[in-house]
């Protein structure tokens, strides 16, 4: 399972651990998906040099994350929002916000059912606030895609994760090209 990460999570870890990008570039991944029964993902695909890829945490050989250590999660406090909402996602049709159960965490979650309820109202601010971190995602994403497309940056991974850390204020056009 790849974690996915979104400008926030990628902003929120590297000032947990005062990363610049190239440190940052050490923990996360981009992930291709290849073939027909390929997953798609819940955030956008993002143009690469090294073509279309997912944003996520790097994750070992033996399939674990790189931020477990001991059982535990090394980052905790600045965990993703996709490890935040575990086992819930959320998704928009409609106009309608909708929430379910990862069909992954049925397989494997152990706490699942346990522990106290979450209420649907912290349930549906959690849902609100995942949507509109995610449509910005978006935003930030497509831009960058588009300048890529027109063959106006070099899309390294470097330069993107530059240009999240720079909160999308990073002028991309105004780079020369690599
Ligand atoms: S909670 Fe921490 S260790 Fe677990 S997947 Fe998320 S970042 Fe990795």
């Amino acid at each position: 399972m790849i974690v996915t990460l979104t400008h926030i999570d990628v902003i929120r870890i590297a000032s947990f651990l005062n990363s610049d990008a190239r440190e940052v570039l050490k923990y996360v991944a981009f992930y291709q998906i290849i073939g027909e029964g390929g997953q798609k993902l819940i955030t956008p695909p993002i143009i690469t040099t090294r073509g279309i890829a997912y944003l996520g945490l790097l994750k070992l050989s033996d399939g674990s994350c790189i931020f477990l250590s001991k059982n535990k999660c090394s980052i905790y406090p600045a965990r993703p929002t996709a490890c935040r909402n575990f086992p819930f996602t959320f998704q928009v049709k409609n106009g309608w916000l909708y929430q379910g159960i990862s069909i992954r965490a049925k397989e494997y979650c152990k706490g699942l059912g346990k522990g106290d309820e979450i209420s649907e109202k912290k349930l549906a601010k959690k849902g609100t606030k995942t949507i509109k971190e995610l449509k910005e995602y978006e935003e930030l994403v497509s831009k960058w895609n588009s300048l890529a497309l027109k063959g106006q940056i070099s899309p390294t991974p470097q330069l993107f994760i530059e240009y999240v850390l720079s909160r999308g204020f990073l002028d991309l056009s105004l780079l020369p090209l690599k």
